[in-house]
């Protein structure tokens, strides 16, 4: 039966869901900024203080050219990362469903008017094939990612969602299912919330309107408020966990940055709490798309703009994806990011396959830069002192949204994150590693535990028996 696609009607019921971007307020916060040695400086004081910053306080940061100015910043983004993050890094992978799409998203290769693209969408059993080697591997958490198509609705979301979270292999599960998907209507988003998801993120791409107007040609993503919106009617919703993006490329870099907190802005404005993560992917070769070249970001910028984005929103989440290469994602993780996919593949049915060369970009959204396993990430983060984390203890203690914004400040992430990072980790060596690794791994962990014994040595004694339960073969113990 062929489905009818009946666009939503973008309707303001509620002074909170009022779109809340202005342009002209953005472009003249951008430039007033006049950048000084001393005003800069005292920006990144204010946040290494663990200060939230103001759209004119980042607009003097984002307006910095002096390159004795820019190393500043640099350094101040990797001090708070130690102070706020603490040396670990959240691991997670994402799982592709399926690939139908209604819009015209020039830069996506999975956009309707794409003919080459071949449409998949997996089945109960193919996705189970696929969480279970996710779960083969090590993987605890996963972002579901879909098209925008009739198909894919909110009933539809929810039953894939309970799907991964019924396959178990071995001691492997899928703890934390977040989505990457259309914006929904608030009922859609309750029977998501339903299924137990973790973060619903949407990624704005642009925060200008004109540009926005230039690549979404059509569908329901042509319609900026709509999806602008969509992250107030899933707080509506009571989804509280929820993760914002812009797609850098598409416009001025700098505003874009202003525009991710105006939206920070404005949830903790009307919802006394920010979003749990910032994702801040740039724009890759993909099947067919167009893009205008004029507003690349190159590498340079783009570290920057992690660097700026650090100390902009010091207790935010910032998610850096595999469509960066492994240089560059070493690099811009020492500046302040907290979780990173590794293992990814985004075919779809991708991980079920036994092998694969290279990427088929007529059967995937876009070229990906980190191609790494796993257990090559893992190594690599042992290597330079990372402690991988797989750790899911925070969504399933309830401590999400306000209540993660009351535990946040100061010090929470430090006091919870590491004895779970230790103990998930633990977990892989367990179950996952190869044996170098597996010594490699608890090499690490000792070195951790000591640290942690000097600072605060009763807080060793719980750990060290937990970590004793993981090693004798209990699993799922968090703080
Ligand atoms: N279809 C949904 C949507 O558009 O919101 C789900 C997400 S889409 C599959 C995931 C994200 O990939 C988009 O929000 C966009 O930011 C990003 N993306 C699309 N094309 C890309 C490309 N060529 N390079 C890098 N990222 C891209
Ligand atoms: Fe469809 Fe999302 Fe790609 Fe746009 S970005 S064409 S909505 S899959």
């Amino acid at each position: 039966m062929k489905m009818i696609y009946k666009p939503q009607e973008y309707r303001i019921k509620d002074e909170r869901m009022k779109p809340f971007i202005d342009e002209s307020e953005i472009w003249e916060i951008l430039d007033s900024a006049e950048p000084t040695k001393e005003n800069v400086r005292a920006v990144i004081q204010k946040s290494l203080a663990k200060n939230r910053l103001s759209l004119q306080e980042t607009a003097l940061l984002l307006k910095t050219e002096d390159p004795e100015l820019i190393e500043e910043i640099k350094a101040g983004a990797r001090t708070l990362k130690e102070n706020v993050y603490g040396d670990r890094i959240v691991i997670f992978a994402p799982l592709y469903v399926g690939n139908k799409c209604v819009n015209n998203c020039t830069y996506c290769g999975f956009r309707a008017s794409n003919k080459k693209q071949k449409r998949t969408t997996l089945n109960e059993i193919q996705l189970r094939s696929e969480v279970k080697s996710l779960e083969d591997n090590g993987q605890k958490r996963l972002i579901l990612v879909y098209g925008e198509h009739p198909m894919y609705d909110a009933d539809f979301i929810a039953d894939s969602v309970r799907t991964v979270y019924s396959v178990k292999s071995g001691s492997g599960e899928i703890r934390r299912v977040n989505i990457n998907a259309a914006p929904l209507d608030i009922d859609g988003y309750k029977k998501v919330k339903d299924a137990g998801i973790g973060t619903y993120q949407i990624f704005q791409e642009t925060y200008h309107r004109e540009a926005y107007a230039k690549y979404h040609l059509s569908g329901q993503k042509s319609n900026f408020d709509w999806r602008l919106t969509g992250l107030d009617r899933a707080q509506e919703a009571l989804i509280d966990d929820v993760g914002i993006g812009a797609l850098f490329g598409l416009y001025d870099w700098k505003y874009e940055v202003l525009g991710l907190l105006r939206h920070v802005n404005h949830f903790e404005a009307c919802y006394n709490v920010g979003p749990h993560t910032i994702s801040f992917p740039r724009i890759k070769a993909a099947s067919d798309s167009t893009i205008d070249p004029k507003f690349e970001v190159n590498d340079a910028d783009f570290i920057r703009l992690v660097a700026i984005l650090r100390l902009a929103v010091p207790y935010t989440g910032l998610i850096l994806t595999a469509r960066e290469t492994k240089e560059l994602r070493e690099e811009v993780i020492k500046l302040g990011v907290s979780q990173i996919d590794a293992g990814t593949n985004i075919q779809l049915g991708g991980y079920s396959e036994e092998s694969r060369e290279e990427q088929q970009l007529d059967h995937e959204q876009f070229e990906i830069g980190d191609t790494r396993s796993l257990g090559e990430v893992i190594d690599e983060l042992l290597d330079k002192q990372y402690l991988p984390s797989f750790c899911t203890a925070c969504y399933r203690k309830g401590r999400t949204g306000e209540h993660f914004m009351e535990f946040s400040v100061p010090g929470f992430i430090k006091r919870f994150c590491t004895q779970n990072a230790i103990l998930t980790l633990a977990e892989y060596l367990e179950d996952y590693a190869t044996p170098d690794q597996k010594t490699k791994g608890y090499k690490l962990i000792d070195l951790k535990v000591g640290e942690l014994n000097e600072k605060d040595s009763l807080k060793v004694a719980p750990l060290l028996e937990r970590l004793e339960k993981v090693k004798q073969g209990e699993r799922d113990l968090y703080f």
